[in-house]
């Protein structure tokens, strides 16, 4: 019976010990903290969005680290093997806006708790509070070692997760692992991360969120991201759904460095001229009003006086003073609020980490490292990364699947 050992108990590291259990393997599941799915027990805001219904192009479309490396692991276990599976558990699931999958009970705890119990019950030989702390290759066998002792094992898989949010155990020693078998590891960023500004009027504006605009990053004049949707002044910058969608474009960009501008289309779906002749409408029905006073219905009033200011218009001038090249330029600000990215916050706030162990290195059939055989590796360790909407915790099960089923192979 083969012997695998597998290094970190989050969605890659259970999927992958319930795969190589399944083939008849011993496994055995190192996990640092004191309970397995730490990070997945805080995924979706609690609620834990699973997957995507999404075709498998989709998915692959969604990962711009690396996507095109996971078409085998999807072909070998796709979203609906997932479901399926979780469903044969006993796990009840919904679909939401843009495919996400979620728990019907949106419950990450649930999940986290279906999967020990899995783990159990297939007999994985689970090791809490045990860190890795080396991994070493002997002839045919692997030892890793821990606080504790030393385990050896056939094959052994690495799923240690990336450097996003090291209070649920992911603080990158799995890098560390890699690197001391030979194994590249490519730069490490933030991704899925809001950005600092320059400016300090988004923190006089935090809580404040914004729906229905278009926010684009740009460098040297030349646009290298934009976004549609909903975002959030915060205390340090700008947050919410389509500026870490733009955080992790930038994660992938090489002339993405920093500082950059940001431009805030707040009226996306009008043109310039419909927009002017809204702006005008407005004006002339509060034509005896300040202008800062006159543009309640077209704008929330917290954001007035920074718009008008981009504008060159002082808020306390009559609206019927204005001119005519004034409101062009109030309608340019309106359509392009700008402010300067200073950069992103650290990566321990990240959703998830970009770069990583090169694929370059890695059988994208197996998981299987093509330096030293029968050392896989699996999830965010990976040099891979996906927007939000469930495409990150697919590719780590898929790839911690793959990896358990090729490790329990016998020769
Ligand atoms: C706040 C937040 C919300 C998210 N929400 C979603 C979501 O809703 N949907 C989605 O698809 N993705 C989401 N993600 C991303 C997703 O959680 C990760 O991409 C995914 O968990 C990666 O799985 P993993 O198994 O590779 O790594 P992890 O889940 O990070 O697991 C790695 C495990 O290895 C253990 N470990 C590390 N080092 C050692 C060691 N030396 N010895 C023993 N054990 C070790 C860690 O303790 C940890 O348990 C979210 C991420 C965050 C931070």
């Amino acid at each position: 019976m083969k012997h695998v050992i597998i290094i970190g108990a989050g969605a890659a590291g259970i999927m992958a010990a319930l795969a190589a259990a399944g083939q008849g393997a011993s496994v055995t599941l190192l996990e640092k903290n004191n309970i397995v799915g730490k990070k997945m027990g805080i995924t979706g805001k609690g609620r834990c969005n699973l997957t995507n219904a999404c075709a498998m192009d989709e998915f692959v479309a969604h990962t711009p680290g690396n996507g095109k490396f996971l078409y085998s692991a999807y072909g070998q276990f796709s979203n609906e093997n997932l479901l399926d599976l979780l469903h044969q558990w006993g796990l009840e699931t919904k679909v939401e806006r843009g495919g996400r999958v979620f728990p019907q009970s949106d419950s990450a705890i649930e999940v986290r708790k279906l999967l020990y119990d899995r783990l159990c019950r297939v007999g994985v030989h689970i090791r809490l509070n045990e860190a890795a702390t080396a991994v070493q290759r002997w002839g045919d066998t692997f030892a890793v070692r821990t606080q504790a002792g030393q385990y050896e094992g056939d094959a052994c898989i690495i799923t240690t997760g990336g450097m996003s949010y090291p209070v649920t155990g992911s603080s990158g020693d799995g890098y560390g692992f890699a690197k001391s078998l030979g194994h590249a590891v490519t730069e490490l960023k933030p991704s899925l991360i809001p950005f600092t500004t320059k400016e300090t009027w988004p923190h006089a504006l935090s809580g404040l969120s914004l729906r229905n605009v278009e926010a684009s990053l740009w460098k040297r004049g030349k646009m290298l991201a934009s976004q549609f949707g909903e975002m959030l002044f915060t205390h340090f910058g700008v947050s919410g759904p389509i500026i870490l969608m733009l955080s992790a474009a930038a994660a992938h960009k090489k002339q993405c460095q920093y500082p950059m501008q940001l431009r805030i289309n707040l009226k996306p779906a009008l043109s310039k001229e419909t927009l002017d002749q809204r702006v005008q409408r407005d004006f002339q029905k509060y034509i005896r009003k300040e202008a800062e006073n006159a543009m309640k219905d077209l704008l929330p009033q917290r954001l007035i006086p920074i718009v008008l200011e981009q504008a060159g218009i002082d808020g306390r001038c009559q609206v019927n003073q204005i001119s005519r090249e004034q409101r062009q330029d109030l309608v340019d600000s309106l359509q392009a609020l700008t402010l300067t990215i200073t950069g992103t916050r650290p990566i321990e706030e990240a959703i998830v980490t970009a770069g990583g162990v090169s694929v370059r290195e890695i059988n994208p059939k197996t998981m299987e490292s093509k330096l030293t055989p029968r050392l896989y590796f699996a999830g965010e360790v990976m040099d891979i990364d996906a927007y939000t909407g469930g495409y990150n915790l697919q590719a780590a099960f898929s790839t911690g699947y793959v990896a358990g089923m090729a490790a329990a192979k016998e020769e």
